[in-house]
């Protein structure tokens, strides 16, 4: 249950009533405080004369619920807001990993030179194998950091695990958690008490319930601007890499007012399918989409089967200009 404080009641007396009916409490854009508990289905007596507004739940998808809150959250994705009325489908590009200075210089500038505002490239790799490429760590972060001084960029890069967190906030506009790391609370936690955009990928064995639970874990502990990326899931099928779920991006928009990015490079897993798959993507009426593209993908340090070759990723975002437009949206 949420219960939305009268807007006289102070920090210190929301924290004091959420403790006594031992839930814990938030603050919202800044307006009213938020006391949002699991298994409350009626405002406690204590509350009744304190409280404005009150939602109650089946489940525990509450803040990102569209329950909650009937419109989409707008979600400042660095340069370009998404979500809300923006009607905009934000393009993430640029390579699986920073594998070298050149290498994502030659990524920003392309991305740059199409007019596009995200680059992408992990540092902190969840590889499957400890023998294969890690990726650069700190002095990724660096010169992820140094593309952004030099094109104007906003960069997203992900967290592997805790250890790292404070880093990769530090350097990055947008922190994606993988798919693998979408479980671990001290990344979730952490993530709650900063206000960067979080993007949570959806991990591969993950429920939509799971996964919106994840989200509830940064919303609740304070940052609301969480985004959530569908980015394929395991099933029977082995001829693809994962199964792109785009029922379940159907549930999200339904069911959620968080902002939906789709991620059809590790879904599909080869690169001949991406460009098919982004367009039907984008015709679903998305706020964003993740494509993996790299200056030469025969020699990339990992996902290289599946990442674009420039001219590939130019001819695909020409080509999605027009469906994002008939579903009316805008690339950007
Ligand atoms: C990635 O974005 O490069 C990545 C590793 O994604 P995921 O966490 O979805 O596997
Ligand atoms: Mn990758």
């Amino acid at each position: 249950m949420i219960l939305q404080l009268q807007n006289n009641i102070t920090e210190q007396a929301a924290i004091k009533l959420a403790a006594e009916i031992q839930a814990f409490h938030i603050s919202y854009e800044g307006e009213n405080y938020l006391i949002t508990g699991s298994g409350v289905k009626e405002v406690p007596s204590q509350l009744v004369d304190k409280t404005a507004n009150n939602w109650v739940f089946a489940n525990d998808l509450q803040l990102g619920s569209s329950k909650f809150l009937t419109k989409k959250r707008t979600v400042q994705f660095g340069n370009v807001l998404i979500g809300g009325d923006t009607k905009n489908t934000v393009i993430i590009g640029g390579p699986c990993s920073v594998e070298s200075e050149q290498q994502i210089r030659t990524s920003a500038s392309f991305i740059s030179g199409l007019g596009l505002n995200v680059l992408r490239g992990g540092c902190y790799k969840p590889r499957t194998s400890p023998y294969s490429f890690q990726g650069l760590g700190l002095e990724g972060l660096q010169l992820l950091a140094k593309m952004r001084q030099e094109f104007g960029l906003t960069v997203i890069t992900e967290v592997r695990d805790a250890t790292h967190i404070e880093e990769v906030i530090a350097y990055s506009d947008v922190i994606q958690v993988g798919a693998k790391a979408m479980y671990d609370q001290g990344i979730l936690r952490a993530c709650a008490k900063t206000q960067k955009p979080v993007l949570i990928k959806r991990g591969f064995g993950t429920t939509l319930q799971e996964f919106v639970q994840a989200a509830e874990f940064v919303l609740s502990g304070g940052n609301p601007n969480v985004i959530l990326c569908e980015r394929g899931i395991r099933t029977f099928e082995t001829g693809t890499r994962f199964t792109l779920d785009l029922c379940g991006v159907a549930w999200l928009k339904q069911h959620t007012n968080l902002p939906i990015i789709l991620d059809p490079s590790h879904a599909m897993g080869y690169a001949y399918g991406v460009a098919d798959l982004a367009r039907a993507c984008v015709a679903m009426g998305i706020d964003g989409l993740l494509i993996e593209a790299h200056p030469d993908p025969s020699v990339a340090k990992s996902d290289a089967s599946q990442q674009l070759n420039h001219p590939e990723f130019e001819s695909l975002i020409s080509s999605l200009r027009p469906v994002a437009t008939s579903v009316g949206y805008n690339i950007v």
